[in-house]
């Protein structure tokens, strides 16, 4: 096991009802911005919840966060965090919105140029606001991390950064606001949490055991509750597992002292910027043919994966990680994502052009020990077709 510190300082007000206790976590006397995204949370009623249980507050807003954040919306927000003084951000939305967030916490106080802090993954951060969210779309983890995803429409980049001073102070997370979800939104959540818990777990050597087995426990537990997450909307308890699984898979705990993979988000990342593909489609793309090229480095995970998470444990070892790759991406089609590219009408035409992307950034050598270079992530993109 690798050395590591943890350190996960989100408060989690997990359950039904929780956002009572909002007003509480919000310091006395601040001036709060809610952003939010398109508007599901209006129609929903989480925004009237958000409202009263913020009565004593001064309170504005900022809606119009889209899907796969753009900078050009969120620099709409930061000029308005400077014009009125806001010295609280409170996210109410799914990844989107809290991703979009924590980038203009900290471009208020960012200068000349905040795409830097995409440029630079976060590292010259010094300051950002505070932040906390009410979350309504379980998937991404955001809700209890330090990272965010934004999009440069303008040149069609999609980058990441971290930064400790954007780990949101606390999170609600209340099954019940997930009921509205349509189909197609829960399904990428149990895919996003899945491949995270992937990056993590999926990955050589093998020897943190607490981490593996508490993978393992996340990997099942979406397997299992995934479909019945589709098949009922309004079954508390399947949300509940769900929402919980998302967070945990991506908090940091399973991710510590393990070598971590992450190729198949950063090879998605450019299917989204160039195709508009949601996040978790293009994961559910890229994964299986990402596990298929990378057998061989991957070889003793893959068979543990196999063995402990789909119970195959007879035949040679070729034919165990053929069964858990297959067994992989009939999940993900059974929650209704399509994993070949020809699915979403790519031909493979744009292979060349997705790796021109991936140079640009310097993201030749990926993977747990970088040895994914850009000849590598052809054959995985070729793989998927
Ligand atoms: P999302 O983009 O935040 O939301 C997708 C859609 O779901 C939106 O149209 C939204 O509508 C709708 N929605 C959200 N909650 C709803 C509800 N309760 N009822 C009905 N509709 C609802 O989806 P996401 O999967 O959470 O976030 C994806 C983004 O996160 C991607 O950009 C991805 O790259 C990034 N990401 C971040 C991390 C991280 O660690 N920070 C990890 C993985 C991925 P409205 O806009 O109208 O609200
Ligand atoms: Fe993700």
């Amino acid at each position: 096991m690798n050395n590591f510190t943890l350190h996960t300082p989100t408060r989690i007000l997990f359950g039904e009802g929780q956002i009572a206790h909002l007003s509480n976590e919000i310091p006395v006397g601040s001036k709060v911005l809610i952003t939010f995204g398109g508007g599901s949370v209006k129609k929903t009623g989480v925004m009237d919840q958000v409202y009263s249980a913020l009565k004593d507050f001064d309170v504005q807003e900022f809606g119009g966060i889209e899907p796969n954040p753009s900078y050009e919306t969120l620099m709409k927000a930061v000029e308005v965090v400077k014009a009125q003084k806001i010295d609280f951000l409170l996210a109410v939305g799914g990844g989107s919105v809290l991703d979009g967030t924590k980038f203009i916490a900290a471009a208020a106080f960012y200068g000349e140029e905040p795409w830097n802090i995409l440029q630079t993954q976060g590292a010259d951060i010094k300051q950002a606001l505070p932040m906390g969210s009410v979350l309504t779309l379980p998937a991404t983890g955001s809700e209890s991390n330090n990272g965010a995803v934004i999009t440069r429409r303008a040149t069609g980049d999609k980058q990441a950064f971290r930064s400790p001073f954007v780990q949101p102070l606390f999170a609600v997370l209340d099954p019940v606001y997930t009921y509205t979800l349509p189909e197609r939104q829960i399904a990428n959540g149990v895919v996003d949490a899945f491949v995270h818990t992937i990056e993590q777990y999926l990955t050589y050597p093998v020897e943190a055991k607490v981490q593996d087995r508490f993978a393992e426990g996340l990997l099942l537990t979406l397997i299992e509750e995934g479909p019945k997450a589709l098949k009922e909307p309004e079954n508390y308890a399947v949300r509940a597992n769900v929402m919980w699984s998302a967070t945990m898979a991506l908090n940091g705990l399973i991710g510590a002292g393990v070598p971590q993979d992450w190729a198949t988000h950063m090879l998605g990342h450019e299917l989204t910027a160039m195709h508009g593909i949601d996040h978790a489609q293009t994961l559910a793309i890229v994964l299986p043919s990402l596990m298929n090229i990378k057998r061989e480095q991957k070889r003793g995970k893959l068979l543990q994966y196999a063995d402990r998470v789909w119970g195959f444990n007879e035949g040679d070892e070729e034919q165990r990680i053929d069964l858990a790759i297959t067994a992989t991406r009939e999940f993900f089609e059974a929650m209704g994502i399509p994993t070949r590219m020809q699915d979403y009408q790519l031909d493979g035409s744009s292979i060349p052009a997705l790796l021109v992307k991936l140079e640009e950034k310097g993201l030749t050598q990926l993977g747990e020990h970088q040895d994914i270079t850009l000849e590598v992530s052809r054959q995985i993109y070729e793989d998927a077709r």
